[in-house]
């Protein structure tokens, strides 16, 4: 029969091609990788260990017919990565657990689409310079693909940024643009093609790099990862820090072609939003990534949005809610993105 293999791949046959596909970097902090019962990791002298599981499920977080098995792999790898960023930490290694239906396991079509999720998994974990360390298969119960990654990182003991250190005055900071990635979703969504070569759902860019800096440069005093949207992390970056916040609409700085709601409530754009105290000088960009100050922390637990008029008005969380089954209602948003 065409495109059916004569026997379906076996778990070591997977586990091979996640060793090939993957990538073989070792990384300093990983004594023993792929092979063995456990991984075996190194920490480097006065840090401690970070540690942060993302799972991503197909019809949820992805669907095979509007993103690329590449896109797929690159991003499950990028929402841990995200979360390292978001506390400073620098990535030690990579754990993968993959589900995978029958018959995926067991044509042609499927084979292919595990490589192109293990090579958008490993172009990422390349540039990073994370190495993938170890992991787990199994055929899924179900028709869909499961993908379940653990990242472990560092940082020097003590340092690590958290949501809840930001104090009353504290300016707030975002990296790069907002509203790109689900501008770009709606696009797959409608069946548009994109015009521009870049890709912020697809494949975004964790920002790692600006995290490692926050610490060492000591500049933020809490720090947050933007995966739900900018008006649902906004909050729990002030609900740990214990305070209310203004956000300035005209400082925003939006992704060209989105739109206001998207950049607020769109989410995935995996920026970070930080805080530092208004004295501390936070450079327009860290390692190439612009970074921009949007807004202040303020006394009280009220966020508000300030227009361009001066009119206050509250900003309420309208990004992605896990466990709730679907996004808030978002009026005028491009709503129906699998998460
Ligand atoms: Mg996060």
């Amino acid at each position: 029969m065409l495109g059916v293999m004569k026997r379906p791949m076996g778990e070591l046959e997977l586990i091979d091609r996640i060793r090939e596909g993957a990538g073989r970097r070792g990384g300093a902090g990983v004594a023993l990788g792929i092979g063995d019962d456990c991984a075996i990791l190194r920490l480097p002298k006065g840090h401690e260990l970070l540690v942060t599981t993302d799972l991503s499920l197909e019809g949820r977080h992805f669907r095979r017919e509007w993103h690329p098995a590449e896109s797929v792999g690159h991003r499950a790898l990028a929402r841990g990565l995200s979360d390292l960023a978001a506390m400073g930490a620098k990535p030690l290694a990579a754990f993968l657990s993959l589900g995978l239906p029958r018959e995926m396991m067991a044509s042609r079509a499927g084979l292919r689409w595990v490589d192109g999720f293990l090579r958008g998994l490993g172009w990422l974990a390349e540039e990073v310079g994370v190495p993938l360390a170890g992991g787990d298969t199994s055929e899924a119960a179900g028709e869909q693909v499961l993908a379940d990654i653990v990242l472990v990182g560092s940082t020097p003991r003590g340092r690590s940024l958290r949501r809840s250190g930001g104090e009353p005055g504290d300016l707030l900071y975002v990296t790069g643009t907002l509203g790109g990635s689900a501008m770009e979703l709606a696009e797959l969504r409608d069946g548009r093609r994109r015009r521009s070569g870049e890709h912020p759902h697809l494949y975004p860019a964790p920002r790692v790099g600006v995290g490692l800096a926050l610490v060492r440069r000591r500049l933020a005093s809490a720090a947050i990862d933007l995966s739900d949207g900018l008006s649902t992390d906004l909050g729990h970056l002030c609900r740990e820090s214990r305070v209310g916040a203004e956000v300035w609409e005209e400082r925003l700085p939006v992704t060209a072609g989105a739109n206001l709601e998207e950049a607020l409530h769109g989410g995935e754009d995996y920026e970070l939003l930080f805080a530092a105290p208004a004295k501390v000088r936070v450079p327009r960009s860290i390692g190439g990534v612009a970074v921009t100050a949007i807004g202040r922390l303020v006394p009280g637990r009220a966020v508000w949005m300030v227009g361009p008029d001066g009119m206050r008005k509250a900003l309420r969380p309208r990004g992605w809610e896990h466990f709730g089954g679907s996004r808030a209602k978002a009026p005028g948003s491009r709503a129906g993105k699998p998460r």
